[in-house]
């Protein structure tokens, strides 16, 4: 027996999406409800990818089945496809499991010939209108299934229009639509050099064969490319009966949405144009009304299309995109499917419906995207004003999506003038061959950032992130020149004071000021609503990643339950604290670092105090300090040519000292690798006294807040420890100054020590680290640096996003955490871990905490929280709801 290809509609239904396509699947859904929807029939996706298999031809059995279903077609509806006295006329569509708009093909008024013709025209006493139903068959089959250039048969029909008063299609003449057919037929003949198909079933069977074809049609091809949809799960052929909006003042054809697409308003939202075809209405012929006005004009159809959008809705339990034509007064459904939506309509519609009893909250929060939730947090471009920017060709180019939100300003080269021009109220564009801390001052008054280089946890690219500053990273085609102060790219200059506008949500820097619209998180009810639900449902705790009061405040207002991470190296490089942790560095003797380090205590204990006040009853993870030491000191190659300069003029002897003994500090500490070198724990371990410092700060600013009254939670993290000793050396001296500052201080404070798992060392011993570790946490961007071997600093910009657009790797992994190999190690750390201490708390404080997949994973193998910036803490409460409602928490695999 031959398989079953072709299904009639009623016997499909909505849950057949995979083999009949989704418009195939919701046009069975809708007859069998018993809505109004032409007679038709769908051939399978099956049938697709059987027809590539052997050689683009039709499977066996096809073309039998699909007369068979005709037939029944032809009895549904009384009419008989290629009868010259009551033809049957049908449409010959694609459709994929998911709608890929545009990208495939569709012939309409299949069965039309001069037979035909002459027939419907009698029927329908109009023959102008089946003349231009036949010119549109010859059009659309010489061009999609032909292949012949649709510019052509435009151009033949422009000719005609031209001859017209009103110059427009339907200015056209039965005599002239006559003659554009014959004209149509013979382009057809001479481009193809075979005459136009008359047979009616001839048109159908290569009509379909065209529609598959189309699958693998470069568009379609692009799309899924760059959509992530499979190319091998092909596209149905829909075989439905023409019916005719252009039929006369009581016809027409209309698109609609059973809510606003863009606000989320329970309304029905869409736009019709009476007397015309469906393509008409998004061609832009005439100027299409909105549907209440259909109410007027034709107040039945409209009644019962309020009564079908009702009935729609609620039997899909979500907003509809709806097709609709009116055949002299009939209305036909010709497709539903689940209408795309903004954010902020997803968000609105989605707990709307739940008040409405018509969906689940768990539903409501499968229903809006985490990412999506990123376009409530930060300004946004206007769209219509982008869209037009681009049109101008103000598009200048695409570097990484670094942090999202979108911000215009005029260009500034550095970081002192770009504070300078900030803080007289200039909006500021910050752009920079890469930032560093030293640019921190001109980044904080900035509007927004662009890097030339650099990726996505490089250091603009994470404090941008950290203040939900707009920051587009690793915009290599920018060349900036510093000294010229400007930068080229596309032929243009673009010189310091010129306007551009960075958009950190798509990577895209443009020319000129756009537009934007402002954001505002407490005011989004909705938001705040769907989150709380979210709240109820996820096993994972949401803390923050927050090294200031301000920070934390802001994190705590986006719902942080914590902070995972506390960088204190960004207290230290604070204007007035640097030139006293220079000299703590520089430091020749014990007595002299500990004179710095005396000094470096009281900010410290201030800083801290503040962050505990602010996170009053939540805890909270400090790092004691991580990275090499000489990052605090002028960078060699400056010193270098300083010092040279200084011996060549002899022009400033003093100063010559001063910068040789720097030098000869800094050539002393020189790495290779510094990021492998004396950094994290190593540092602690080297540098006398600095461990004990900033636990004394901690220690005893969480006695003073305790004294106020705060439920203070420190938890203290040894960072980049790759060997037990290493945390059991740090945990020692920890223990001992906390216990000296609890007993000058006459309290007690409930603190913790852990440490970071950034080696993969860590994560195979965890077993044994655990012994003296309170708590884990993964610093997945060491971590997978380390597992890579890939420098996180460098890669970006260099190599990794070409691997990613080769596919070589499938993301880049300093963005979506690279389950395979990252994650693997992650899931024996915690295993290994928990056999030491089982109730060991483990959390992620690298960048992937906000990342939604990466979310995903740490539910799965039980982490107790993720860590991210105060932006992200929104997304990631939505993601581990998400996650809970998907995922086993903490599967053993
Ligand atoms: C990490 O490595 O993931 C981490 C959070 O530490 P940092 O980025 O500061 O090295
Ligand atoms: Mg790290």
């Amino acid at each position: 027996m031959t398989k079953k290809w072709v299904y009639l509609f009623k016997e499909g239904s909505k849950d057949m999406r995979d083999l009949l396509g989704g418009k195939g699947a919701n046009l069975a859904e809708m007859a069998n409800a018993g809505l109004p929807v032409p007679p038709g029939f769908t051939i399978t996706t099956e049938a697709c990818n059987a027809y590539f298999e052997a050689g683009e031809q039709l499977p066996e059995g096809t073309w039998e089945q699909t007369l068979r279903a005709l037939k029944t077609v032809e009895e549904q509806t009384g009419k008989k496809f290629g009868d010259p006295k009551n033809p049957l006329l049908v449409s010959v569509r694609s459709g994929a499991r998911v709608s890929m708009p545009g990208m495939m093909d569709t012939v309409l008024n299949v069965g039309l010939n001069p037979e035909t013709l002459q027939g419907l025209a009698e029927l329908m006493g109009n023959e102008r209108f089946v003349w231009d139903a036949y010119r549109r068959l010859v059009q659309m089959f010489g061009s999609i299934v032909k292949g012949v250039d649709r510019h052509e048969f435009e151009a033949t029909l422009d000719e005609y229009k031209k001859k017209t008063d009103g110059g427009k299609d339907t200015d056209l003449t039965t005599n002239m639509l006559r003659d554009v057919v014959r004209d149509f037929k013979a382009l057809y003949k001479k481009e193809l050099g075979e005459d136009f198909p008359d047979d009616p079933y001839e048109q159908m069977r290569q009509a379909i064969a065209a529609v598959f074809g189309s699958w693998f049609g470069k568009p379609a091809v692009d799309y899924r490319n760059a959509e992530c949809i499979s190319h091998n799960w092909g596209t149905a052929v829909n075989i439905v009966t023409m019916v005719f909006g252009n039929m006369g003042w009581d016809s027409g054809s209309g698109v609609a949405f059973t809510r606003n697409p863009s606000t989320g308003e329970k309304k029905i939202y869409g736009e019709y144009l009476l007397n015309a075809q469906g393509e008409d209405v998004v061609a832009g012929i005439r100027t299409p009304h909105t549907i209440a006005d259909l109410k007027e004009e034709l107040p039945e159809n409209y009644k019962q299309f309020l009564e079908i959008c009702d009935l729609l809705e609620n039997h899909y339990r979500d907003v509809q995109d709806v097709e609709f034509t009116i055949e002299q007064g009939k209305l036909w459904m010709l497709q539903t499917r689940t209408g795309k939506r903004t954010a902020a309509a997803a968000v609105k519609i989605a707990v709307d419906m739940v008040r409405e009893g018509l969906i689940t909250k768990e539903e409501a929060l499968m229903r809006v995207a985490p990412d999506q939730v990123n376009q409530f947090l930060h300004p946004r471009f206007d769209p219509e004003a982008k869209t037009k920017a681009k049109e101008e060709g103000n598009l200048l180019a695409e570097g990484l999506n670094a942090s999202p939100g979108a911000a215009t300003g005029i260009v500034i080269f550095d970081a002192d003038t770009a504070e300078e021009r900030g803080e007289a109220g200039e909006a500021v564009i910050l752009v920079r061959p890469e930032t560093n801390p030293d640019d921190v001052h001109g980044m904080v008054q900035a509007q927004g950032i662009l890097t030339q280089h650099g990726g996505m946890t490089s250091h603009a690219a994470v404090v941008a992130r950290g203040w939900g500053k707009p920051c587009v990273a690793g915009c290599e085609a920018i060349k900036i020149n510093l000294d010229a102060r400007k930068f080229d790219v596309k032929g243009r200059e673009i010189k310091e004071g010129d306007f551009i506008s960075v958009d950190g949500t798509t990577g895209e820097v443009f020319a000129g000021s756009i537009a934007t619209i402002e954001a505002s998180f407490e005011e989004e009810h909705d938001l705040v609503t769907l989150l709380g639900w979210a709240d109820e449902v996820r096993k994972l705790g949401v803390w923050t990643n927050a090294d200031n009061p301000e920070d934390t405040a802001r994190a705590r207002a986006f719902g942080a339950e914590g902070i995972g991470l506390c960088r204190t190296e960004h207290m230290f490089f604070e204007e007035e604290r640097r030139p006293t942790v220079v000299k703590m560095i520089m430091a020749v003797t014990d007595e002299e670092r500990q004179e710095s380090l005396d000094k470096l205590l009281p900010f410290q204990r201030e800083d801290f105090e503040g962050i505990f006040r602010a996170m009053d009853g939540y805890p909270v993870i400090i790092r004691l300090i991580d990275p090499p030491m000489h990052e605090f000191l002028p960078p060699r190659e400056e010193l270098i040519e300083e010092v040279a300069r200084l011996r060549c003029t002899g022009e400033n002897p003093e100063e010559l000292v001063e910068k040789e003994e720097m030098l000869q500090v800094v050539n002393s500490m020189w790495e290779t690798n510094p990021m492998m070198g004396v950094r994290g724990c190593r540092a602690g371990i080297m540098y006398k006294g600095l461990t004990e410092m900033q636990t004394r700060a901690i220690i005893e600013a969480a006695c003073n807040v305790a004294q106020e009254g705060v439920d203070v939670h420190p938890e203290i993290m040894i960072p980049l420890t790759a060997d037990v000793n290493e945390l059991r050396i740090e945990r020692e001296k920890l223990e001992k100054v906390a216990k000296d500052v609890m007993a000058e201080k006459g309290i007690e404070v409930d603190y913790k020590i852990g440490t970071m798992i950034e080696i993969p060392r860590a994560a195979i011993t965890a077993d044994k680290v655990a012994e003296y570790a309170d708590f884990f946490s993964f610093g997945t961007n060491d971590l997978t640096q380390m597992t890579y071997g890939i420098s996180r600093d460098d890669a970006e910009g260099k190599f990794l996003l070409d691997y990613v657009d080769r596919k070589i790797l499938p993301h880049n992994p300093f963005e979506v955490l690279d389950r395979d190999g990252v994650g693997v190690l992650m899931k024996i750390c915690v295993e290994k871990g928990r056999t030491t201490k089982p109730n060991l708390e483990v959390g992620i404080c690298g960048e992937h905490g906000g990342e939604p997949s990466s979310v995903e994973f740490c539910h799965i193998i039980g982490l107790n929280y993720v860590s991210c910036s105060p932006f992200r803490v929104p997304i990631a409460r939505l993601a581990a709801a998400q996650a809970a409602l998907q995922h086993e928490y903490g599967r053993k695999q």
